[in-house]
């Protein structure tokens, strides 16, 4: 998680020799430190798929695609924007499946107050390792449950926490949209939606996309980490940051193909 939150998000997913983007939020100079860190040279990435508009997911991506040759991937309502009107962007509808070296790509519309925005979830087609990415969700749907099902790794947002929102310095019209059906996911329904997703194959949950007026990274991580308890998850969770890189987050050494159980003969 090379950072993530309403100032820039950039999630770095490498698979083989295949290293893709989701969004790219910060500046090239950010980029380049933080790619840095994570010791990844910005020319050895293919491409970043971006899953919508808004400034904290598109800002750097025409200027570091043109800089480091990166393939941009948009859905067509999010190429249309005016910070990708100088890229060269293949698009894509959201529901699509894109296939990036190594990694098969499925996309899923997620609601949110932009044109054509997208959750994602990236399939090593060697080793079937799955990674979803839900954030900038502004409620739970069918979609949504399809995107966090039967995974190795989830990104999911967990933006806010209810009473910090109702007490925080945002006006009653923002608290609105943040709170409502195209705005952000909540600390508790972010911590029911990894409950429900929970898969034998699941080793970490990355919450992202964290206000850093409204919620505090342990507080999201202790809720999460409460509802997943209960239903008996022996992986890990942790808060992503706005300001440094977090990670990296790995599967399991190996996956279970089926949950099916052979019983055996006593
Ligand atoms: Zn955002
Ligand atoms: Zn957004």
């Amino acid at each position: 998680m090379l950072g993530s939150g309403s100032a820039g998000n950039a999630v770095l997913v490498e698979c083989g020799e295949t290293r893709v983007l989701v969004d790219c939020g910060f500046g090239t100079r950010t980029m380049a430190m933080r790619l840095k860190l994570a010791h990844v040279a910005p020319e050895s990435i293919s491409a970043c798929i971006v899953t919508h508009e808004h400034s904290d997911h598109v800002k750097g991506v025409a200027q570091a695609a043109q800089k480091w040759g990166w393939s941009v991937f948009a859905t067509h309502g999010t190429a249309a924007c005016p910070e990708l009107a100088d890229a060269q962007v293949r698009t894509f509808a959201a529901g699509d499946s894109l296939v990036i070296g190594s990694m098969h790509v499925e996309t899923r519309r997620i609601p949110h107050d932009a044109s054509e925005p997208i959750g994602l979830v990236l399939e090593s087609q060697r080793s079937g390792v799955r990674m979803g990415v839900a954030y900038d969700v502004g409620h739970v749907t069918d979609d949504v449950r399809a995107l966090c099902r039967d995974l190795d790794l989830l990104v999911l947002e967990s933006n806010h926490d209810d009473g910090m929102l109702r007490a925080g310095p945002y006006p009653w019209v923002v608290q609105q949209r943040i709170a409502g059906p195209l705005g952000h996911l909540s600390n508790r329904e972010a911590s029911a939606l990894a409950a429900d997703s929970l898969s034998p194959n699941l080793a970490h949950v990355v919450l992202a996309h964290l206000s850093e007026r409204c919620n505090e990274p342990e507080l999201a991580a202790s809720r999460t980490r409460a509802a997943l308890a209960r239903a008996r998850f022996r992986g890990a969770v942790t808060s992503a940051s706005q300001s440094v890189v977090v990670g990296p987050f790995e599967p399991r050494t190996s996956r279970q193909r089926d949950a099916v159980q052979m019983a055996l003969p006593f």
